[in-house]
């Protein structure tokens, strides 16, 4: 195993491209070891290795790391790949271990729990690929097991370090609430623009950390731990009540309706009064439920199907609306995807990177564009760089685009300034020249 990591990141330097490597632990194999003896654990191992082996390619190695820890290392990955291309693969894998295996005249289950990194971007050489692996995997153990988690730096921090950062988020949740400080939370908004008027019909809420050492800090760094301490449920009201508020005011300055997206994380969502506490900011801040969306994943809904499609209907039946994000990447059934309550579905980023030159890609957005019509959904893709792939989502009829060839985030007066642009010459905002929290493109997206 070690020789073939050590190949793979060779080949792979020389060649300008990526490697993945996964961890996998099997998640209760020390109850069927222990509880049926030895033979059937061996059993068990060879089963489940093979039914791994059966998700892979040729190329691809499978290997024993030790009791009931594998490593799959991925060669051949593309310069720059977004890991969670890979998500698709890693759900099949984890879904192929669940099943259930007959031992000692016996049917048992184990699941798996995998850590995954890339070459260069996580580490250079087979030591510190495998050591953040493995937190990785610790990390999508402690989220309770049977999943997948990408490595992200802040999981190899210390105990000491996490305890600061945490100790930051809470005085930050406190700053926050009693009204400004140093160490504090804001939100931008992105536009949302359809793709046949060139309309910005909506924004996504994105939610900011400014640090008072460290600058301001993406979510990818913090809401990991919010979600692991709890602070997600007060730092998520926040956003919901800040959006709400700020939809209302654009609405109150004459801007016609903007929906705001706010994206919900599993920890809110399981919450037994997310839909009251969503319920209080739209009548605290006086905006029809209709201009609220919340942004929810495939992987969060299927934690547990029946409570997270009561949850939506219960806040669809209040009138607020709601859309799949990162679609593509998690894994829902596609029958269970017919009863969800939902108005959108929003293709991942990681499909539309290289939708100019990839068929694959190409034929995974079409795939989810011609899904959702059926479903009469609307369809949005995210990450949209340049106006090749503008052009193709509009051939293909995707409704609307969101990403940085129309703008970035941008602060919600920004909006508004981008808004009016639009209502003095519509489909005309190019060249606009924008503040600078964010270097901002904005363009004409209107056909
Ligand atoms: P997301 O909901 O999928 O949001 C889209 C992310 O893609 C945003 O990153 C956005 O800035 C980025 N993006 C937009 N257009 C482009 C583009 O053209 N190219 C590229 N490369 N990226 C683009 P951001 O703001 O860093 O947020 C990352 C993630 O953090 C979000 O992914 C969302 O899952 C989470 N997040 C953000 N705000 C909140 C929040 O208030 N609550 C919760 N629970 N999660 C949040
Ligand atoms: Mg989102
Ligand atoms: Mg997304």
């Amino acid at each position: 195993m070690h020789d073939r990591i050590d190949q793979a990141i060779r080949n792979a330097a020389r060649n300008g491209e990526g490697v993945a490597l996964a961890f996998v632990d099997l998640d209760g194999f020390k109850l069927v070891n222990d509880g049926l003896g030895h033979k059937a654990g061996d059993e068990l191992l060879k089963v489940v290795s093979e039914r791994m082996g059966a998700c892979l390619r040729r190329n691809d190695t499978l290997a024993r790391f030790g009791g009931d820890e594998f490593v799959i290392l991925l060669p051949d990955q593309g310069q720059g790949q977004d890991p969670k291309a890979l998500a698709p693969l890693l759900e099949k894998i984890r879904v192929a271990v669940t099943e259930p295996v007959q031992v000692a005249g016996q049917a048992v289950q184990v699941s798996c729990s995998m850590g995954v990194v890339m070459y260069p971007r996580d580490g250079l050489d087979a030591s510190a690929l495998l050591m953040n692996a493995d937190a990785a995997m610790y990390r999508a153990k402690d989220l309770g097991s049977n999943n997948f988690q990408f490595y992200a730096r802040e999981m190899n921090a210390s105990v000491e370090e996490k305890l600061v950062l945490l100790d930051g988020l809470r005085q930050a949740v406190q700053a926050t609430v009693d009204g400004a400080g140093e160490n504090s939370f804001y939100l931008l908004y992105q536009p949302k623009v359809d793709l046949k008027s060139g309309r910005i019909f909506g924004v996504e809420a994105l939610l900011r950390w400014r640090h008072p050492e460290h600058g301001v800090v993406p979510p990818q760094r913090f809401i990991g731990l919010a979600e692991e301490s709890g602070l997600i449920v007060p730092i998520g009201d926040w956003v919901v009540r800040t959006a709400c508020r700020q939809a209302q005011a654009w609405r109150e300055a004459g801007l016609g309706p903007i929906t705001v997206s706010v994206n919900v994380s599993a920890r809110q969502f399981e919450e037994a009064r997310l839909a009251d506490r969503v319920a209080a900011a739209l009548v605290d801040s006086s905006l029809p439920p209709a201009l609220l969306e919340l942004e929810v994943t495939e992987s969060l809904i299927m934690r547990d199907l029946q409570k997270s499609v009561a949850t939506m209907r219960e806040l669809k039946a209040m009138g607020v609306s709601l859309s799949i994000d990162d679609f593509g990447t998690g894994y829902s059934s596609l029958s269970a995807l017919k009863s969800f309550p939902i108005s959108r579905l929003k293709i991942d980023k990681s499909f539309v990177s290289d939708l100019a030159d990839n068929p694959d890609d190409q034929a995974i957005a079409m795939a989810v564009i011609s899904l959702g019509h059926k479903l009469n959904l609307k369809v949005i893709a995210e990450g949209v760089e340049t106006e090749q792939q503008c052009r193709f989502l509009r051939e293909n009829e995707c409704d609307e685009m969101q990403g940085y060839l129309f703008s970035k985030p941008v602060t919600a007066k920004e909006i508004a300034k981008l808004v009016e642009l639009y209502v003095a010459q519509p489909g005309c905002c190019a060249g606009l020249a924008m503040a600078p929290e964010e270097q901002v493109v904005v363009r004409a997206i209107a056909a």
